[in-house]
């Protein structure tokens, strides 16, 4: 198998699998129980936390588990707007954010929220002076990612941040960090957030647990009410073993000969990928991750090339939400024409990609190509 879809979710590392076996086996506690078998598990948590802040310049106190990149996101979007509403009631994201902040956004929409949504100049990149254009005396939230998951942008989130701190003294800024985390050195006090989100299985651990970053000076309301675990921020008994596998995770990172291996990569799939013949590339190697790469293969619907990969054991990604007849709306706000919408592939690399695999790839798309009719768009 030649796995390429690791912005989708990444194998769980063996020191991630052994952690969470050790939780289940020998950590079970409950950690708000107060003997000491307990305070086993409550220690693996503080260990967790304690890591998690280390990796991103915080205070312990400032990180708080919860279920997901997704559950991170609702909290700290909900959270924050609820808690600023009477202070203002505009919020600022782009058009090209994850779902999990899209969806979020619309619900505050119709909650009587109003929602600026900025649109990327043509080839995907968010600039911050279009973004702070819109800030003005009722904005109480900014959310703007870091990475896009679909064509590997760089949003400029740290001058977001900064001219937002210079034009309002109430709005808080967000970054949903979710394919950055792991990848690139995020320290909180540099990028000047005060909410970021992140999640376990992009960086080889388990799915099912998400870190939400909230600066003490921030003040948030919980979306969920309970027994008062994670500062009554996400209530409910904590994972022990989800959290102990983030830790494994976490322990592993290598960030920067991480990124100095996909950057080699990503040049070597850049040129191999721009001499078969029939393939575009989308993302532009400037301002943008290593670890994702958008191409094209027009003529050629995604969802034929995905399958026939998919047949020689190669695994990529058509982008979010591409059904038939409705391509990805990152590439589509992005100003790509359709064509190269309808016939896009992510391929998203890990630490543990070869070159043979993009070989692999290559191979496969000129084969398909080969075997299959060009269609009119
Ligand atoms: N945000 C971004 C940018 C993502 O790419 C994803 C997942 O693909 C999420 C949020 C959601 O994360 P999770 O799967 O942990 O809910």
């Amino acid at each position: 198998m030649i796995y390429l879809d690791n912005s989708a979710t990444t194998k769980p590392c063996t020191t991630a699998v052994n952690r969470i076996n050790n939780a289940l086996n020998e950590c079970w506690g409950n950690p708000s129980s107060l003997y000491g078998f307990g305070l086993d598990a409550e220690n693996e948590v503080t260990a967790a936390r304690e890591k998690a802040a280390a990796l991103l310049g915080a205070d312990e106190k400032e990180i708080y588990f919860t279920g997901c990149g997704t559950e991170s996101n609702n909290i700290a979007l909900q959270g924050a707007a609820n808690a600023l509403k009477k202070r203002g009631n505009r919020i600022i994201t782009t058009s090209v954010e994850h779902p999990s902040v899209l969806n979020t956004v619309a619900y505050l929409e119709k909650n009587g929220f109003e929602v600026i949504r900025v649109k990327p100049r043509k080839g995907g990149m968010i600039e911050a002076e279009d973004v702070l254009k819109f800030v003005d005396g009722s904005t109480v939230l900014v959310s703007v990612m870091l990475v896009n998951n679909e064509t590997g942008r760089i949003f400029p989130v740290k001058e977001i941040a900064a001219g937002l701190k210079k034009l309002s003294d109430k709005a808080v800024m967000h970054s949903d960090c979710v394919q950055a985390f792991g990848k690139l050195p995020i320290k909180v006090s540099d990028l000047g957030v005060g909410l970021l989100s992140a999640s376990g299985h992009k960086i080889h651990g388990p799915k099912g647990i998400g870190i939400l970053y909230k600066s003490k000076n921030v003040n948030i309301v919980p979306v969920t009410y309970g027994g008062g675990q994670e500062k009554n921020l996400r209530p409910g008994t904590e994972s022990v073993p989800l959290i102990a596998g983030l830790k494994g995770a976490m322990d592993e990172l290598d960030i920067g000969g991480a990124y100095k291996t996909v950057s080699v990569l990503n040049n070597y799939a850049r040129e191999v990928l721009s001499n078969t013949e029939g393939v575009v590339i989308n993302t532009p190697a400037d301002g943008s991750l290593p670890y994702i790469i958008n191409i094209s293969v027009p003529g050629y619907r995604s969802e034929t090339l995905l399958h026939g990969l998919e047949a020689r054991g190669i695994f990529v990604s058509s982008g979010s939400a591409c059904s038939k007849g409705k391509g990805s709306y990152v590439l589509i706000e992005s100003g790509f024409d359709k064509e190269t919408v309808d016939s896009a592939l992510r391929i998203s690399f890990s630490r543990d990609n070869t070159t043979c695999d993009i070989d692999g790839l290559c191979t496969a798309i000129t084969e398909i190509r080969a075997s299959t009719r060009k269609r009119k768009f």
